[in-house]
């Protein structure tokens, strides 16, 4: 039947072949049109003249009622259900028993697909079945839209529309619309029904063998490469490939008539039913596995090798079960407006490109692949981790007037861009940025921050495959200098280890890996590693300033040892001949308490002290900053922290040494007021914070701040919090969560 006549043509045929299949008097199909109305489109064993001309709302009727549940229904006797709307037209008075099944394409209501019989009777599961499967088919036919135009398709109401609220975390703050691309886009499928089953098994079992052969050799590669873990997971992949029930539903459904890809497809579809219930992980997973053996096997069928996504539209919101940083960035910037993940983490390669791209992110979205389908309006909220899929024109008119007021937020803060960042009381602050990627320098011009407070040179180590070797990492760290234009940037050495890991540096296996082996513990016992990332600073720097500063130093004496590979690295610089930095600034992060108690020697040693607030928040108050249940038990706002605070910027001053703070407490205006109010003058921040930190430095006196505040770190309480946001009330200070201004 495949290809037989046009989209009408073969829907007319496909009812008579279910109305023959399953015995039925009466095989009906009504499909959707704008504004919610099922439309009957064929018949057998209705009046043929009510084709096109009966129409029933959504809801209405037991067809209706299919259409607003989204789910089929079988009465042995349909006209005593209260829902049943009796249409002369169609001449169905004669039959007593109804089937229903929706026609559904990624939870959405394309139809109905009806069978009717005379006498009164229940319809068994193996014919339900039989027609969802056909359901299937119409679905895709009526979703191609040349029965119904696509326009229409698209312009359908909420109703028949499975709106959902997907819940996952938020990865990236932020509030975005756009329309779902599906990262792993499925096949479409042009041929549904086969003619020649026959050639449909050769077909499919010639796709399996180099399914199979292709799986083989991946397996033995990664075994020769990656012996252990990840060879072993592969090896049950390929298990799983060759699972005798998977294959054999798939040629059953092939012997019902379908094409292998269709067939594919169905069985796919199942599982998918089937698992939404199952929450359990390890079986959650399988489904996972075997979603990709089904793209797998339909890339083989079809003879393509990857699917690849042409026409995006302007607003893409990209969804994906996992993706890796290189495959975000082959999207088109401009057009990205958000990204949905099923799996992710907040420190994943891939979450922190979408934080340099400035997009919000929602993980952990659970079955976002299976419930969205590509083209389905989305609301990505990024701020409380949900995902609002098909949302409905409240929803939208709602979040198109939360965006609008964002961009009103951004527009004001853009406008004090080139406008100095000094205190009522005339005390001009430096305000950097934070940044790791190239694709992030612009930001330095776009915020008017006067340079790179931290650029945290791991996270290019983490997007590659590879260690990059000392050209590679020049080219890098010239390019960044390059495109500061001038701009301070202060490079922080390799910080890996704890939860961040390089995929070809193998991961300590620690009991406590934040107390573990990272950062500089990792340069000082690998030395190599740091003087190669300290050589290629050298020579890209050569001409210009070069500032360096050490992560996590815990004692002096592991500074003193970085900075002799530093030195070492200049001396080798000059005796090759290479023109050296026009000055060099070393300093160290302050993460690591201990060095409290070593601050005068460390004074002496040091050009500058960048407290990395996250860490040292971490390590004062023996709390986990990524654990979720004590991450957030201590507030950097408390006299304890602030205390250790006030000391460090006291003995700095005193020894005339510039301390800057670059952990998240400088991205927070109210954290950031007291900062100020402590004798802070250098913050360095994510992009996003440098317009709400700049409106508050505008806003508030620092020694008024001051005064207010010392007095209470000697208190009781555990947070000062609410005493700060008084008191910035009281005196107009400007104290805008940045979480608003994306
Ligand atoms: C910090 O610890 O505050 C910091 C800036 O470093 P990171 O967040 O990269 O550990
Ligand atoms: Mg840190």
């Amino acid at each position: 039947m495949a290809g037989a006549g046009d989209a009408q043509t073969r829907l007319d045929q496909i009812v008579q072949l279910i109305a023959a299949e399953l015995h039925a008097e009466v095989c009906s199909c009504y499909l959707m049109r704008a504004g919610d109305i099922l439309e009957l489109f064929a018949t057998v064993g209705l009046n043929p003249s009510a084709v096109h001309r009966t129409r029933l709302r959504v809801g209405e009727g037991l067809v209706g009622t299919v259409a607003a549940s989204a789910r089929p229904l079988a009465l042995a006797d349909a006209p005593s259900h209260p829902n049943f709307a009796y249409r002369p037209e169609t001449g169905e008075e004669p039959f007593r028993s109804l089937a229903g099944v929706p026609l559904l394409r990624g939870g959405r209501v394309r139809g109905v697909l009806v069978i009717q019989h005379l006498r009164a009777r229940n319809y068994s599961e193996d014919e339900m079945e039989t027609l969802q499967t056909v359901a299937m088919v119409v679905a895709e036919l009526a979703s191609a839209g040349e029965l119904v135009g696509a326009g229409e398709i698209s312009t359908a109401g909420d109703a028949g529309v499975l709106q959902q609220r997907l819940a996952g975390i938020g990865i990236n703050s932020g509030l975005a619309m756009g329309q779902a691309v599906l990262h792993r886009p499925r096949l479409t499928l042009s041929e549904l029904v086969a003619e020649d089953p026959e050639a449909e098994f050769a077909r499919f079992g010639e796709a399996v063998s180099t399914m199979h052969a292709s799986i083989d050799v991946m397996v033995q590669q990664s075994r020769e490469a990656v012996p252990g873990d990840t060879a072993d997971i592969l090896e049950s992949y390929r298990m799983f490939a060759r699972d005798r029930g998977w294959l054999g539903r798939i040629r059953e459904a092939i012997a019902q008539g379908l094409t292998a890809e269709a067939a594919v497809e169905r069985v796919q579809q199942d599982n998918r039913t089937r698992m939404a219930q199952v929450a359990d992980p390890y079986l959650r997973a399988r489904l996972d596995d075997l979603e990709d053996l089904t793209n797998r096997l339909l890339r083989h069928l079809s003879g393509k090798r990857s699917p690849i996504e042409t026409a995006l539209p302007d607003d893409v919101v990209l969804v994906a079960r996992a993706l890796g940083p290189a495959e975000l960035l082959d999207y088109d910037r401009v057009r990205l407006r958000a990204l949905v993940l099923e799996e992710g983490s907040p420190s994943s390669h891939v979450a922190i490109v979408a934080r340099a791209l400035d997009i919000p992110v929602v993980g952990r979205c659970a079955g976002a692949l299976s419930r969205i389908e590509a083209g389905d309006p989305l609301i990505v909220d990024g701020d409380n981790g949900q995902v609002l899929v098909r949302p409905g024109e409240d929803l939208i008119d709602a979040a198109a007037r939360a965006m609008a007021t964002r961009a009103d937020r951004r527009l004001s803060y853009q406008a004090m861009r080139d406008l100095p960042a000094v205190t009522r009381d005339a005390e001009p602050i430096q305000l950097c940025i934070n940044a790791g990627l190239v694709i992030e320098m612009p930001q330095i011009a776009d915020t008017g921050a006067e340079g790179i407070g931290l650029f945290r040179t791991e996270i290019p180590f983490m997007v590659r495959a590879t260690y990059p070797d000392v050209a590679a990492q020049t080219a890098l760290y010239s390019e960044v200098l390059e495109q500061a234009n001038g701009a301070p940037v202060t490079f922080r050495t390799l910080d890996v280890g704890g939860d961040k890991t390089l995929p070809y540096f193998p991961a300590a296996d620690e009991e406590n890996p934040a107390l573990g082996w990272r950062a500089i513990r990792i340069g000082l016992d690998r030395p190599a590693m740091l003087r190669i990332q300290l050589r290629a600073l050298v020579r890209a720097a050569a001409g210009r300033d070069l500032r360096v500063k050490f992560p996590l130093i815990a004692e002096v004496a592991e500074f003193d040892d970085a900075r002799r590979l530093l030195d070492r690295e200049l001396a080798r610089a000059a005796k090759e001949g290479i023109a050296p930095p026009s000055s060099v600034k070393v300093g160290v992060m302050f993460e690591v308490p201990s060095l409290l108690w070593q601050l005068d020697a460390l004074l002496k040693s040091v050009d500058f002290v960048s407290v990395g607030s996250n860490d040292l928040a971490q390590y004062l108050f023996a709390a986990d900053r990524n654990n979720p249940r004590v991450g957030s038990r201590y507030d950097p706002l408390s006299p304890a922290f602030l205390t250790v605070l006030d000391r460090l910027a006291e003995r700095c001053r005193a020894a005339r040494v510039p301390l800057s703070i670059c952990g998240e407490m400088a991205s927070r205006p109210l954290e950031a007021m007291a900062l100020l109010g402590l004798g802070v003058r250098i913050l360095s921040m994510t992009p996003r914070a440098v317009g709400p930190i700049k409106a508050m430095v505008r806003s508030i006196d620092s020694r008024q701040v001051g005064e207010f505040l010392k007095p209470l770190l000697s208190g009781r309480e555990r947070s000062l919090r609410p005493k700060l946001r008084a008191f910035a009330r009281d005196h107009g200070a400007s104290i805008e969560d940045i979480a608003l201004v994306r």
